[in-house]
């Protein structure tokens, strides 16, 4: 009889967005004269720019002629592509990456949740906390976790870095040792940042104790401060010991058309093997190779005009994080991120939980956000709202949650 990889039941259901959706759908159903703001879900909302619809024009057109025809692509992606992000990305920046050690995906998603195979079964891991749920559910899956808490909601394997307000949401180096190192910078869901300096003490502590940082960069595109780098292998030393994902999800609105990189140095090396490498292997034989036209998009992105009209995008959710930023302080909240990030982070007023709070303001102002607990302990006590609505209804959900005092 066969068995299901029993690691999967253990992990806790997709609490979160169904809980919120539920709440949602039944709220709006009892009362259909209410306009719901949803400033939840972390997806973009503005159209694809038009050098973007213009290169997936022109790829499409070429897809229907013998002798521009593109099949398969590359497993590890068109050296045109890896060559603008490897130039663009990195070397304009002052950083030692090679178009070789860029590996094309379908985005950061499936990159950040597959790395954890190239390491080994027993490898511990550590994470911020709260942070994005792949990295632990991932580990979940490949059995790396131990068993879960459901009364802290914690695994017993994973190491925690609590990122809380009393500490800046800068993460302390653990206690007991990783093997492999979650950060996401920009952060999601506290929309805080990690400043070059911040960075190094945790590029020098991995090389040290031989931990790999896996770094998620899926919101880079949203640094505004020149202290915070774009990239970890702007660090000294990173490249012995640091993987970077990226996205084209958040800076060029590819959610629905996806594609990432990652970036696996080959400098990367546990005994005689390298992970680049096996990352090489892996992606070789599990993916086979982003759609043309989707490569094609995103070398628009690196344009002039792609450039310019993708910071335009940027700016104009930052101008939403600004919005939701300042009018929660004026209303008399503690807030954090939106600067770096188009999340904002706040802290629920005292004697309510991150759901109660999530109740009231659904309740009270028709907006949604997404309650903190559900990206991890730590998130207990905080809200997170997110910048990617329209600017009008942006507006206006701050407005109602400034009408309702503090
Ligand atoms: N990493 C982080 C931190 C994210 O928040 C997200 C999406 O919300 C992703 C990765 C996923 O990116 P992609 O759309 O490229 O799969």
């Amino acid at each position: 009889m066969f068995q299901l990889n029993e690691n999967y039941l253990k992990l806790p259901g997709s609490y979160l967005f169904s809980t919120i959706g539920k709440k949602v759908a039944a709220y709006s159903a009892a009362h259909p004269e209410e306009k719901v703001i949803r400033l939840g879900i972390g997806d973009v909302t503005q159209p694809l720019a038009p050098a973007i619809i213009k290169a997936l024009h022109e790829a499409v057109e070429e897809m229907g002629h013998a002798e521009t025809f593109h099949g398969y692509a590359p497993d590890l992606g068109y050296a045109f592509l890896r060559e603008t992000i490897a130039k663009a990305d990195y070397q304009d920046r002052g950083c030692r990456i090679e178009a070789d050690e860029i590996f094309i995906s379908d985005g950061a998603k499936s990159d950040c949740g597959n790395i954890q195979e190239i390491f080994a079964p027993e490898s511990r891991i550590a994470v911020c906390d709260p942070v994005y749920p792949v990295y632990v559910d991932s580990n979940v899956m490949a059995g790396r976790t131990g068993e879960y808490d459901a009364q802290t909601g914690t695994w017993s394997r994973v190491i925690y870095m609590p990122c809380t307000a009393e500490n800046g949401f800068v993460p302390q180096l653990p206690q007991e040792t990783p093997d492999l190192i979650y950060l996401c910078v920009p952060n999601n869901p506290t929309g805080t940042a990690l400043t070059r300096d911040q960075l190094k003490v945790w590029v020098d502590y991995a090389n040290s104790v031989g931990a790999v940082i896996l770094y998620d960069a899926a919101y880079e595109a949203y640094i505004s401060r020149d202290e915070v780098p774009h990239s970890i292998f702007e660090i000294d030393g990173a490249r012995s010991c640091a993987i970077e994902f990226r996205s084209f999800s958040k800076n060029a609105g590819f959610t629905g058309v996806r594609l990432g990189f990652t970036v696996v140095p080959k400098d990367l090396k546990s005994g005689g093997a390298s992970a680049h490498s096996l990352w090489a292997r892996r992606h070789g034989t599990k993916f086979n190779g982003a759609p043309y036209i989707v490569q094609k998009a995103a070398t628009a992105v690196y344009s002039e005009e792609g450039r310019a009209q993708i910071r335009d995008q940027v700016a104009y959710y930052m101008r939403n994080a600004k919005v939701i930023y300042e009018g929660l302080k004026e209303a008399g909240y503690e807030v954090y991120g939106g600067v770096d990030a188009p999340y904002i982070w706040l802290r629920v007023p005292s004697g309510m939980t991150s759901w109660d709070f999530f109740d009231y303001l659904l309740e009270t102002a028709h907006v949604v956000g997404t309650p903190g607990s559900g990206f991890g302990p730590s998130g207990e006590g905080y809200f997170r709202l997110t910048a990617f609505g329209n600017y009008e209804n942006t507006q206006e959900a701050i407005g109602r949650i400034r009408a309702l005092g503090r």
